[in-house]
């Protein structure tokens, strides 16, 4: 691998302890890392190496996938690092970094290629890019790359103009969106599994699938986050980014070799193909809630609006559904059903494919008790695909029931998010992260949600917490003659010795 410089801002946060180290680490221990490797460390904060070596390594020891008890391998890791102190809004501390790097790249003989990472507020990335551009950091003879992570704008208006700052100073080519999702195993796997298997292929379109799930939900509520969560709620900080990134994965249409370009090339197709609503009409493909008092596995929790920091007459989104449809060949009809929410039943990263029903006929009696065929992808925090199919109940004659068979369990050791991402960065690999034209598009489609929102043109609809969701978000995919698929809460009699096997079934594999 080509030798490079990461440099770090925000290198004394939460992020970067928790997620970016311990990455980084699990990739020299793969020896996934060039063998000339330095991390500039930056912030405010006054450290020297040796402290700013000696939180990395702690950071290791209480985060790391794989258990950090090795001193040497440790010690040998660390000694890439480096800190040095700096303030985004001090023009000469960019002048004095350049002077350290330099001079670490003619120590160790090293092309000036420069990753620079940003795990800081978006506030600073417009600043950082600039200043990186100005003071010579950015203008080596060498590759130079920017790894940005959500949010990326608050809105349609303010993505666009946070891009046009930033392509001022870096390319699109150059810019690595992260969205952490991207990175996750089983989401790279789906991207891959229609493209390398026929019988899925064959499948992947209206011709055989009735509908698509796709739910991210949490236990948790807001926690220390009320600050920034109060101003986001669910449709920012989940739906615009995570949600549509795994639609846009999920539906795309790959032919069997692939460049990253191609990939987002149709990534954006597919985008482009859901249809936009129009704000008046929002309420009726989308809803809108907010958690209220209940209980998560068994323990009381108090209701949104009575979270530490958040105002009791907020009505911020904690929870948003919405129906979607894309206008194009393969999936022109087949309604794609998303939801996330805060505070609810269970925590869940999962998509759910609702096969047609082709033979099914009402009055066929030998057809008792089958269910429609699905295929789920279980993608965090349990990996697995399973496909649900009816067999004959030999117990019961002429009854069927549902089976799942399990075609793949998560790997126990595979990478986390961040080191695949982190490692096609270093390789300058942008299959996993978000152009900005799936950005932008992305953007649009919630743009008109965001403003029925502030217009209350949609109810805020309560839900209690431990739930799942409001009930308007069951009744958007009754009105289709479907359900949530896996959703255990009190059903009908006859709902209830439909999904029996299934149930069974799907909690025995999970
Ligand atoms: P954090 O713990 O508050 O850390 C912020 C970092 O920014 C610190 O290292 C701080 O260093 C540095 N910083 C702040 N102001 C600065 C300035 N004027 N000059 C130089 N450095 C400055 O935040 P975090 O949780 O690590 O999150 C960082 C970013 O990643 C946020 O934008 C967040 O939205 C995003 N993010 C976080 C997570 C997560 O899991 N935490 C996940 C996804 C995205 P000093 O105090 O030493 O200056």
């Amino acid at each position: 691998m080509e030798a490079t410089t990461f440099v770090l801002f925000g290198a004394t946060g939460d992020l970067a302890k928790r997620k970016i180290y311990p990455a980084l680490y699990n990739l020299f221990l793969d020896g996934k890392l060039p063998q000339s490797f330095t991390v500039f460390g930056l912030g405010r904060r006054t450290l020297t190496d040796e402290t700013f070596q000696a939180n990395v390594e702690q950071s290791l020891r209480d985060f790391s996938r794989r258990e950090a008890s090795d001193e040497l391998l440790i010690k040998r890791f660390s000694s890439a690092f480096r800190y040095n102190v700096l303030d985004i809004g001090h023009v000469d501390d960019y002048e004095k970094l350049l002077n350290r790097i330099e001079q670490r790249e003619a120590e160790l003989q090293a092309a000036p290629n420069r990753l620079f990472y940003l795990s800081v507020g978006p506030e600073f990335f417009e600043t950082i890019a600039e200043r990186i551009q100005q003071s010579g950091l950015g203008s080596a003879d060498g590759w130079k790359r920017l790894v940005i992570e959500k949010p990326f704008g608050h809105d349609l208006q303010s993505a666009r103009d946070l891009n046009e700052k930033l392509s001022k100073s870096f390319a699109e080519e150059e810019v690595f969106r992260i969205d952490h999702y991207l990175g996750k195993p089983m989401v790279q796997r789906l991207e891959a599994l229609q493209q390398e298997n026929p019988v899925i292929q064959a499948l992947w379109s209206n011709r055989y699938i009735a509908n698509v799930q796709i739910t991210a939900s949490e236990t948790v509520g807001v926690e220390e986050r009320a600050g920034y969560y109060d101003q986001a709620g669910a449709v920012r900080d989940m739906f615009q980014n995570h949600m549509l990134q795994m639609l846009m994965v999920l539906a795309v249409q790959l032919p069997h070799i692939s460049t990253s370009e191609k990939v987002r090339f149709k990534k954006k197709m597919v985008m482009e193909a859901v249809e936009t609503l129009q704000k008046q009409d929002v309420a009726t493909s989308v809803v809108r809630g907010q958690y209220r008092a209940g209980s998560i596995n068994g323990q009381p929790v108090v209701g949104y609006t009575s979270e530490p920091g958040i105002d009791a007459s907020s009505m911020n989104d904690t929870f948003i559904a919405a129906r979607l449809q894309i206008d194009d060949f393969f999936w022109r009809g087949v309604p794609f059903y998303i939801r996330t929410g805060k505070r609810m039943k269970e925590k869940t990263t999962r998509i759910v494919i609702e096969f047609k029903e082709p033979l099914q006929h009402p009055s066929s009696e030998h057809k008792k008790g089958t269910v429609p065929n699905l295929l789920i992808f279980e993608i965090s925090p349990n990996e697995g695909i399973t496909l649900q199919i009816n067999t004959k109940d030999a117990k019961n004659k002429g009854q069927f029931k549902p089976v799942q068979i399990d075609l793949f369990a998560g790997q126990e050791d595979a990478p986390e998010a961040y080191e695949n991402l982190i490692f096609d960065s270093l390789h300058g690999d942008p299959t996993f992260f978000a152009h900005w034209d799936e950005v932008e598009l992305a953007w649009q489609w919630v743009q008109p949600v965001l403003e029925a929102f502030e217009e209350n043109l949609v109810p805020l609809r309560p839900y209690e917490a431990g739930s799942y969701g409001p009930a308007e978000a069951d009744a958007l995919l009754a009105a289709d003659g479907y359900h949530w698929w896996f959703d255990t809460k009190p059903e009908t009699e006859v709902e209830t010795q439909q999904k029996e096997g299934e149930q069974y079934a799907y909690n025995t594999n999970h």
